[in-house]
C-alpha cells in the first residue's frame, strides 16, 4: 500500500469545497447541498490494546459515514499515524460520489486508525484490527457499512474483522466486509479490478479523441496493485508503456517495457530502478514525457500547478485518488487533455467489492469472466454517462462525473425525504 505523500492540506474543506463548486453549476437544491456538506454519522472510539511486552497502549480509530441514502456505506479501512478525522471525512464523502458514479447501491464512508502498522507485531496488529472492529461493530455489517482495504489494511485483516464481527453475532457474516481472501468469500478479480476498470474506461476514452490503443503510448507512475496491473493490461491492448516508476524512481525505454519482466526485477531488487535495457528518469520528468495515455497510480498532488502546462499526455487515466490538484485541473482543462478523473477511473475497485458483497449474501459465487463482463458493462456506462454531461454542460470530465454522481445522490434523498 502507498505511504502518503505530501501535507494533506485540509483535504476536508477540499472535498466539501468541490461539492460547493458541483452544487453551483447544477443548481443543488440548497436544503440539500446543506445536507450533504456533513457526514451523516461519525463515530470516534479511543480503545486499549496490550502489546507483546504487557504494556497498554490506546488507539484512537474513526468510522465516518458520509451518506447512506443511496445504500449502506462503503468504504476503505485505513491504518496510518496521519489519519485524522477531516480525511477520514473526505474520503467518506468521495466513496460516496464514487459509488454513485458506477451506480452501485451503496453510499460513502470510510475508516481510520492512527497507527504506524509497521511497528506492530503480526499479533499486535491482530489484537488492534479485532478490538478496533468490536468498538465500530455496532454501526458496520452487511446491510449497514461494508468497510474494505485501504492504505496499509490487506486481506487478512479484512479477514480478522470479519472473524471478530462473525463471532460477535455467533454465525459466519461474509458479507461485513470486502476484499477478503477467497478462502473467505472474497471475489475473483478483486485484486485486478481496480487497474482492469481503469482500462475499460481509457478503452472508451481514446475512441471519443480518435486513439487507437494499438497506435497509442502510455506512461504509468506507481508500480503497485493498481499500476503493474494497468501497465500489463495496456501492453495487452496494444499500447506500448515506455515508462514505468515507483518511489525510488522511473525507467524509461522507449521501446516498451515488458511490465511482467519489470514486476519480476522489482521483486527480486525492490525496485523497478535499474531493469535491464532501461534509461532511467525521476518521477517528476516521467509525467512530462510525451506519451498519450498518462497513468498516476501512486500518490495525490502529483500532477499540480506547477507541472501541469508541461504535460503532453492526450488523456489522464486517474488510477490513484485525487493525483490532480484543482489548480492543475483548469490548466490541463484549458489545455485540452482528457481526464478520467479517480471517481470512474479507479471505481473498478469498489464495483467488484460491490460482487464480492452481492456474491456473500447470495452465497453464490461468480466466474471470472463473469465478473470481469459486469465490471466492463458498469465502467463503460458510467464513461458515457460521465461523458454525455461533459459535452451537454461543455464541463471537464471531472466535473461533469461530479455532475453526475451528485444527481444521483440528491435524487435518492429527495425521494425518501426528510425523516420524521
Ligand atoms: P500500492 O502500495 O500497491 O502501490 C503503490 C505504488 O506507488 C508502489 O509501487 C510505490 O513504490 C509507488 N510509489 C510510492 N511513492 C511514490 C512516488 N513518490 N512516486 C512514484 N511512485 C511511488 O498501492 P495501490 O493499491 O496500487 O494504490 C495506488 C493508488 O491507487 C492510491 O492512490 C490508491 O488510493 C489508488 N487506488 C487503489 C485501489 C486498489 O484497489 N488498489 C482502488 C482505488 C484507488
Amino acid at each position: 500500500m502507498v505511504t502518503k505523500a505530501k501535507e494533506k492540506t485540509n483535504v476536508w474543506q477540499m472535498a466539501q469545497g468541490q461539492l460547493d463548486q458541483v452544487a453551483e453549476i447544477m443548481n443543488l437544491d440548497p436544503n440539500i447541498h446543506r445536507i450533504l456538506r456533513k457526514p451523516a454519522r461519525e463515530l470516534t472510539v479511543n480503545f486499549p490494546v496490550i502489546m507483546d511486552d504487557g504494556r497498554v497502549e490506546v488507539f484512537t480509530g474513526h468510522r465516518v459515514q458520509h451518506s447512506t441514502h443511496r445504500g449502506p456505506g462503503k468504504g476503505g479501512i485505513r491504518y496510518h499515524p496521519d489519519v485524522d478525522l477531516d480525511e477520514v471525512r473526505a474520503l467518506a464523502m468521495w466513496m460516496t460520489w464514487k459509488t454513485a458514479v458506477v451506480g452501485i447501491p451503496y453510499g460513502g464512508a470510510k475508516g481510520g486508525v492512527v497507527v504506524d502498522p509497521k511497528k506492530l507485531s503480526m499479533r499486535e496488529l491482530e489484537r488492534l484490527t479485532r478490538r478496533y472492529a468490536t468498538e465500530i461493530n455496532i454501526i458496520i455489517g452487511p446491510e449497514k457499512d461494508i468497510p474494505a482495504p485501504d492504505v496499509y489494511t490487506n486481506p487478512q485483516v479484512m479477514s480478522w474483522i470479519m472473524d471478530t464481527i462473525s463471532m460477535d453475532r455467533g454465525y459466519t457474516v461474509s458479507g461485513v466486509v470486502t476484499g477478503k481472501p477467497l478462502a473467505l468469500g472474497g471475489s475473483l478479480g478483486r485484486n485486478e479490478a481496480t487497474a482492469q476498470g481503469c482500462i475499460y474506461v481509457i478503452q472508451e476514452a481514446v475512441q471519443k479523441i480518435g486513439l487507437d490503443l494499438e497506435d497509442s503510448v502510455s506512461v504509468v507512475q506507481g508500480f503497485g496493485n493498481a499500476g503493474y496491473i494497468a501497465a500489463y493490461l495496456l501492453k495487452e491492448q496494444g499500447s506500448k508503456v515506455i515508462a514505468v516508476s515507483d518511489s525510488k524512481g522511473g525507467i524509461i525505454n522507449e521501446k516498451g517495457l515488458d511490465a511482467h519482466a519489470v514486476s519480476k526485477y522489482k521483486a527480486e531488487t525492490g525496485s523497478v530502478v535499474g531493469f535491464p535495457g532501461s534509461e532511467p528518469i525521476s518521477n517528476e520528468a516521467l509525467l512530462e514525457l510525451k506519451c498519450d495515455i498518462l497513468v498516476p497510480a501512486a500518490l495525490e498532488n502529483v500532477i499540480t500547478r506547477d507541472n501541469a502546462s508541461k504535460i503532453k499526455a492526450k488523456i489522464i487515466a486517474e488510477a490513484a485518488n485525487g493525483p490532480t490538484t484543482p489548480e492543475a485541473d483548469a490548466i490541463l482543462t484549458e489545455n485540452n487533455i482528457m481526464i478520467l478523473p479517480d471517481i470512474l477511473a479507479n471505481a473498478g475497485g469498489v464495483t467488484v467489492s460491490y460482487f464480492e458483497w452481492v456474491q456473500d449474501l447470495a452465497n453464490f459465487f461468480w466466474s471470472l469472466g463473469q465478473v470481469n463482463e459486469r465490471l466492463s458493462c458498469i465502467m463503460k456506462e458510467s464513461f458515457h454517462s460521465v461523458y454525455e454531461i461533459h459535452k451537454k454542460y461543455n464541463v471537464n470530465m471531472r466535473l461533469a462525473a461530479y455532475v453526475l454522481a451528485v444527481g444521483r445522490v440528491a435524487e435518492a434523498l429527495k425521494l425518501r425525504g426528510i425523516y420524521p
